[in-house]
């Protein structure tokens, strides 16, 4: 915790699972049923602490720490395919409650900020959904996802490249995320990193990863954020 609030920050980093959607149970027991599959030992609990990072880091973990070696390409993406799979076969998660509402808050900020989406997904059947849930907010081009990144979260890549497609300087950015690795990538990308713990992950780990500051839900951001940043 220590960057000040910026005075009129220019845009807003949105990540997606777990902050725009109420999606992440359905990743992290998409991904344990995946796991399960190739009897890897895992627990429901651990792939949240993966959330944000890219299909490759979360597959390589698994596999190294089972087995020793690095994934090869094929079992990257035969598993990942597999969790994308297991992932469509569930009822579509809904909008995280509260989130509509921080959206058309920034929106209606004086200074009229951007919005852009910054997430470590692929998965189209979620990004599809966005310009319905949202609309206005995150058009195509306010995009940055999986497949216009190296680097995924925790890198910094992801919100630098965010902050270039506003045309503005990352400490002119909030970042708003859910996930530890994605408050890191936030965090050394030089971003006002707001966390929001919409999950089982504890606070402490949210303010390890560097957090500047920290709200218990969406509905309570929603409700705080917008009013601090106008007194800012
Ligand atoms: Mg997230």
């Amino acid at each position: 915790m220590n960057r000040q609030i910026p005075h009129h920050p220019k845009a807003f980093l949105f990540d997606m699972d777990g902050t725009l959607y109420d999606s992440m149970p359905n990743h992290a027991s998409s991904w344990y049923q995946m796991i399960c599959e190739h009897g890897i030992p895992c627990t429901p609990e651990e792939f949240y602490l993966y959330e944000g990072a890219t299909g490759h880091f979360t597959v390589n973990l698994l596999i190294r720490r089972a087995f020793g070696r690095d994934a090869t390409d094929e079992e990257v993406q035969s598993y990942y395919e597999r969790k994308a799979e297991i992932f469509r076969s569930k009822p579509a998660p809904g909008v995280m409650p509260g989130a509509l509402d921080l959206v058309r808050a920034v929106e209606s900020l004086p200074w009229k900020p951007q919005t852009i989406l910054v997430t470590g997904s692929a998965q189209g059947s979620l990004l599809g959904m966005l310009d319905s849930d949202f609309p206005g907010a995150f058009p195509i081009e306010r995009r940055v996802t999986a497949l216009n990144v190296k680097r995924g979260k925790p890198n910094p890549d992801p919100f630098l490249q965010g902050a270039k497609l506003a045309g503005v300087k990352p400490e002119e950015c909030v970042v708003i995320e859910n996930a530890p690795l994605g408050v890191m990538a936030g965090d050394r990308a030089g971003c006002f990193t707001v966390a929001v713990a919409t999950g089982p992950t504890p606070h402490e780990k949210l303010a390890e990863a560097g957090a500047d500051l920290i709200f218990s839900s969406m509905p309570e951001c929603a409700a705080q954020l917008p009013e601090m940043l106008c007194n800012s």
